[in-house]
């Protein structure tokens, strides 16, 4: 069993990347994993639509242990969550074990948590390879200084001003918290990239996704000996149990892989000129320019 990590920003395209990952044959899509514990604890649906902790697939994969029971994430907190990131990309650049009591309470405690799930979904669906959509740089560097050869990082990428109209229509949030949003990661993604070396690091484009969906997962997919048998998204199931996905994908709307770049029309005037003046040399740093 091996783990392809998910690592970017939300509205990257990562569920579409999932999906897509999610058809090929022994790939299984288990959504943002980290949210288990926070998400049935709240009574959110899974994907078939049940509530987490009623849903079979679920209620098999935790056993004894419900999900509501679990702790699958180190909530990020203050200084010391900091500084504990920043320990384990040191620890794995190093291709050490982090050390420290905190590292074992709170990160590993976590990374097990999720790694043992992993292990039942594997066991429960026969999937050779599991896509954990979790995203967060953070939780990403928690299971790969626990895991060092087992969990891999995909880190996505896409043109800013995109993931910032898209928040902002999603949530309503003002462009200048969709903007302090972008940087924040941008920063945490860069931290993580550098923990695996910045030549090592997979990277994947929204953009170049949609433009060329089978190359791109076949260039994800080859280490592991997987072919790439389709990409129509109509094939994919409408019973689903990952969780926490982006709604485009619930119930019956027509899905295909189609590049959204709206935000050239859409984004206010005053949002993109606020976006140039304070993240145009990140987006410049991930090859976006005109
Ligand atoms: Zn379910």
């Amino acid at each position: 069993m091996r783990i392809l990590y998910l690592v970017g920003d939300s509205r990257s395209g990562s569920t579409l990347l999932q999906h897509l990952l999610s058809l090929q044959p022994g790939v299984h899509a288990l959504g943002e994993l980290r949210r288990l514990g926070a998400l049935s604890r709240a009574n959110q649906p899974c994907a078939c639509g049940a509530p987490l902790g009623e849903c079979e697939f679920w209620c098999g994969v935790c056993g004894e242990t419900p999900a509501e029971q679990r702790t699958t994430e180190n909530v990020p907190s203050g200084l010391a969550w900091r500084l504990s990131m920043l320990r384990e990309a040191t620890a794995i650049r190093g291709g050490l074990i982090p050390a420290g009591a905190l590292f074992r309470r709170r990160s590993h405690a976590a990374a097990k948590e999720c790694f043992r799930l992993y292990e039942a979904v594997a066991r429960e669906t026969g999937a050779s390879l599991l896509i954990d959509n979790s995203k967060e740089p953070d939780h990403f560097l928690h299971m790969r200084a626990s895991y060092p050869d087992l969990v891999e990082p995909v880190f996505l990428h896409r043109d800013g001003r995109g993931i910032t109209w898209s928040k902002m229509r999603r949530t309503g949030v003002s462009a200048g918290a969709a903007i302090d949003g972008y940087i924040w990661m941008q920063r945490l993604i860069e931290t993580a990239r550098r923990a695996i070396g910045l030549n090592k690091a997979t990277e994947m484009k929204y953009e170049e996704l949609c433009e060329d969906p089978e190359g791109g997962l076949a260039r994800l997919l080859s280490p592991y000996d997987i072919p790439v048998e389709t990409v129509d998204l109509g094939e994919l199931s409408d019973v689903r149990h990952d969780i926490g996905g982006s709604p485009t994908f619930k119930g019956a709307e027509r899905r295909e892989v189609k590049l959204d770049e709206r935000w050239r029309e859409d984004l206010p005037q005053d949002a993109l000129e606020e976006f140039q003046r304070r993240a145009s040399r990140l987006n410049h740093f991930r090859g976006y320019t005109d």
